[in-house]
């Protein structure tokens, strides 16, 4: 793989922004200049008790694109540091994944399981339209197809509808298998992962269809969840042995594929971590950056998460699009060769994975900005 030269702009660690970014105290405007997001919307809603943030953090590379997230939050400033969280990566998944869309979020704050969801889902929708296209939504966490059905009442800005082109996780699932054998590629020098042991931890939505093409391709596998019935089909349809939620860490198996939750990878399971890859579909697997630090000088080759599960993001783009589902399948499948990019650019420039990809996302929006003549922002 010819080598590439990625340039990096950060003036401190992500570790030191990420608490800069944290800091209760720091204004909203410090918040924003941690990571150069463009624009947070505040709607209130007297009548119903909406309260709605949308945080869109750059687009250059287009219209950003977030879902919408319906949480209980303990203060508003927690609900800003997420959905300011959640935006910036949306802006780096999809320049990853050569889409032609930016990175946006929001956040509803309240109690999910309310029944007054025409209200609220209305106003989330003035709120989007408010932003007159600058700002796409989605369900997210908290939020369905039906919600996004209100939504659309009162925007044409919304996607992920009843009838659409519902669950993502069957694309995100082959995307992230398509990821794990690129791993597999760089770190035993062939794709096949036949006769490979893989550890899924959450054999949910997408841990279940990767388990299927893992046991089509003729790997081991080694499954957790908190739900048994999730386990007992998969142990049932695919052979694959179980093990309990807390033991999945530190079984000996080739691959670690985290399906079920984020900061995964911590001081704890650091230690007991016995694999050579560790590629899965969850987000936020690293609890912290040092973490990635820390896999790279184990040795552990690391899928970068926002890299290998973006078929769900992918999914949502042909809805966008107009185009088929085959469509999303084949453009899934070319985060093998992104994975592999990654991997190769790390490791001729002895950095970590996540942060190859990190450098490769930047380059990609730079280059957006320069080329639109927008000020420098990433
Ligand atoms: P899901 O809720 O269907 O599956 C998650 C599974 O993890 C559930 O079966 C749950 O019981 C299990 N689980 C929860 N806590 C656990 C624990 N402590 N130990 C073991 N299992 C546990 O969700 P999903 O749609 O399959 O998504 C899985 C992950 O992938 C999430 O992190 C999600 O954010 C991420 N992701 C999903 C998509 C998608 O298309 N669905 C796209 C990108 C990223």
């Amino acid at each position: 793989m010819p080598s590439e030269r990625i340039v990096t702009r950060r003036v401190t660690t992500p570790d030191a922004l990420q608490r800069a970014a944290d800091e209760p105290a720091a204004e909203v405007f410090d918040k924003l200049s941690v990571y150069h997001h463009e624009q947070v919307s505040y709607w209130f809603d007297p009548e119903c008790g909406y309260r709605g943030i949308i945080a869109i953090h750059n687009t250059a590379l287009g219209p950003a694109l977030g879902g919408t997230r319906f949480w209980h939050y303990d203060t508003d400033d927690d609900a800003l540091r997420d959905v300011l969280r959640l935006a910036r990566g949306m802006t780096y998944k999809a320049a990853m994944a050569g889409l032609d869309l930016g990175g946006g979020k929001s956040v509803v704050i309240g109690d999910h399981c309310t029944k007054k969801r025409e209200a609220i889902f209305r106003a989330h929708g003035r709120h989007v339209e408010s932003l007159a296209g600058r700002y796409i939504t989605a369900e997210d966490v908290g939020t369905s197809p039906s919600d996004m059905e209100w939504v659309r009442k009162e925007t044409s800005h919304v996607f992920g509808l009843v009838g659409g082109f519902g669950d993502p996780s069957p694309v995100t699932a082959f995307g992230t298998f398509r990821g794990m054998q690129a791993c597999a590629k760089v770190r035993y020098g062939s794709d096949s992962l036949t006769g490979k042991t893989v550890a899924v931890q959450g054999v949910g939505h997408v841990g279940y269809y990767l388990c299927k093409h893992l046991h089509e391709e003729g790997a081991k596998l080694i499954v957790t969840d908190i739900d048994d019935d999730k386990v007992k089909r998969v142990v049932d349809e695919f052979g694959a042995a179980s093990v309990a939620p807390d033991e999945i860490h530190g079984v000996a198996a080739d691959v670690f594929a985290p399906c079920a939750l984020g900061a995964v990878i911590n001081d704890d399971t650091l230690k007991v971590l016995k694999v050579s890859i560790v590629a899965g579909a969850a987000n936020n697997q690293l609890h912290r950056e040092r973490h990635g630090d820390a896999l790279n000088e184990m040795g552990i080759t690391y899928a970068p998460d926002y890299v290998i599960n973006s078929g769900g993001l992918i999914n949502v783009n042909a809805e966008i699009e107009g185009w088929n589902l085959e469509w999303a399948h084949d453009k899934a499948g070319e985060i093998y060769d992104t994975i592999l990019r990654v991997l190769a650019i790390a490791g001729e420039q002895k950095i970590p994975s996540y942060r190859a990809a990190d450098h490769l996302a930047e380059q990609r929006v730079s280059q957006a900005e320069r080329s639109r003549g927008l000020p420098h922002r990433i």
